[in-house]
């Protein structure tokens, strides 16, 4: 699996990039067309999975709680642990866009660039869309945790944390009912969620044309010279996402999860590919909660309660690239003006990069919706975003992956400090 799905990866890379570019569109054009359809029909399914799968691994899991266990320190542990690794990473990305300063360039080509983020404005409709769908803001996802009808809630896949919250508050109930009716329950939900599993299973074993269908048509429209303009702003979002991942991350999970980090890097390949085609946390969690418990060990309720919130709130690459973004701007504006941000100010985007990420749905694009919330909070305009919105796509797919796999560290440190042994054949992954 780990060979296939790179092999897809590289393999659309180069069609798109290096063979299509010199042949006729009317062959083109079909090829892409079913890669299209072949990766709407993959990340369809996986969307499928995520709300029964979510109920079901909560549920269960909670019910492997004993009566006298408390989930309590768990979830605290799991959500300070997920705000301190945003932080890093916020300050990873400050540092690096500080030091590289991608916009500071002459006045000239910094005010052409944010023209043509006035004309780009055309893309302001599906940033409303979004914005629309999922606000991003600290109080809103407070409010998000009790929607007013759970059955709508688990209709719509942008409501994840009102079903993670139900999951709890009904796994922790069903947990302390009598030995007769919790046995009941386990039952239930245990085979439900087998079910389930089972098929999402199946899903995976299709990851190689899904990943293909999924990133051919992407490569193919962002095309090399986009990437010209914004070399260097690109590069900036890539190394400090390097640096959080290789260095941050894996180091976090050497120290904290004693765990080899090279091993965890392989056996989490179709995480990191599932995220990266996906672009989407959301879309990912199947695969997710599926790799993580067969190949990390992690135990199922561990592995049940850290991944759907890791993968809802847990955004360590998004908060980097907010911060990336909103400081590339003003750094644009200074080249014309020779106004700096101050520091406050810069502290201001840290503060509010890292409490945006914590909201953004794990959806594609879902950051451009904090980063309009950010550009006003410090005296930038919102039509500024227009520049970056050729790259966004790849930086996405980039950044969702920053932000899985982050969640499946998270997932090994919390289950060694649960007293688990993750990669331990000895563990249980029931
Ligand atoms: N696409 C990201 C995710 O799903 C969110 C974002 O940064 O836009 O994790």
């Amino acid at each position: 699996m780990h060979r296939q799905l790179l092999f897809s990866i590289i393999l659309s890379a180069i069609l798109s990039l290096f063979i299509f570019p010199y042949i006729s569109l009317k062959i083109v054009d079909p090829i892409i067309y079913i890669a299209d359809f072949l990766g709407d029909l993959f990340i369809g399914a996986l969307k499928m999975m995520i709300v029964p799968l979510i109920i079901s691994s909560l549920v269960s899991g909670l019910l492997k709680f004993s009566k006298e266990e408390k989930i309590a320190p768990l979830a605290i542990k799991t959500i300070l642990y997920y705000l301190l690794t945003g932080l890093i990473a916020v300050i990873i990305g400050l540092v690096c866009v500080n030091l590289i300063k991608p916009g500071k360039i002459d006045s000239e080509s910094a005010q052409s660039l944010l023209g043509q983020a006035q004309i780009n404005s055309e893309n302001f409709k599906l940033f409303e869309k979004i914005e629309d769908d999922y606000s991003a803001t600290l109080l809103s996802v407070v409010k998000k945790m009790f929607p007013h009808n759970i059955f709508s809630a688990a209709t719509d896949n942008g409501q994840l944390l009102g079903i993670i919250t139900f999951s709890i508050i009904f796994g922790l109930v069903a947990g302390k009912l009598p030995n007769r009716m919790r046995t009941h329950q386990n039952n239930f939900w245990e085979s439900f969620h087998l079910t389930i599993q089972k098929i999402t299973e199946y899903i995976i074993s299709y990851s190689p044309i899904g990943v293909f269908g999924l990133t051919l048509p992407i490569f193919f429209s962002t095309g090399i010279e986009s990437l010209q303009t914004l070399s260097v702003f690109f590069f900036t979002v890539l190394l400090a996402l390097f640096i959080h991942l290789f260095l941050a991350l894996l180091l976090i999970l050497k120290v904290c999860g004693n765990v080899n980090p090279l091993k965890h890097l392989k056996e989490m390949t179709p995480v990191l590919v599932t995220a990266f085609s996906t672009a989407s946390s959301s879309g990912t969690l199947p695969t997710t909660i599926d790799i993580v418990q067969k190949r990390a060990n992690v135990s199922k309720k561990t592995a049940a309660l850290t991944l759907p919130l890791g993968a809802t709130i847990n955004m360590d690459g998004t908060a980097l690239y907010e911060c990336v973004v909103v400081i590339f701007i003003s750094q644009l504006y200074a080249s014309i003006t020779g106004m700096d941000l101050t520091l406050a100010n810069q502290l201001v985007v840290v503060f509010l990069s890292l409490t945006t990420s914590i909201g953004v749905a794990g959806i594609p694009s879902a950051s451009i919706v904090a980063i309009a919330i950010i550009l006003p909070a410090v005296g930038l305009p919102v039509e500024a975003i227009g520049i970056i919105w050729s790259v966004d796509r790849l930086l996405d797919m980039c950044r969702t992956s920053v932000n899985v796999f982050s969640d499946t560290i998270a997932a090994v440190v919390i289950s060694k400090s649960q007293g688990e042994e993750p990669y331990s054949k000895k563990s249980s992954i029931i």
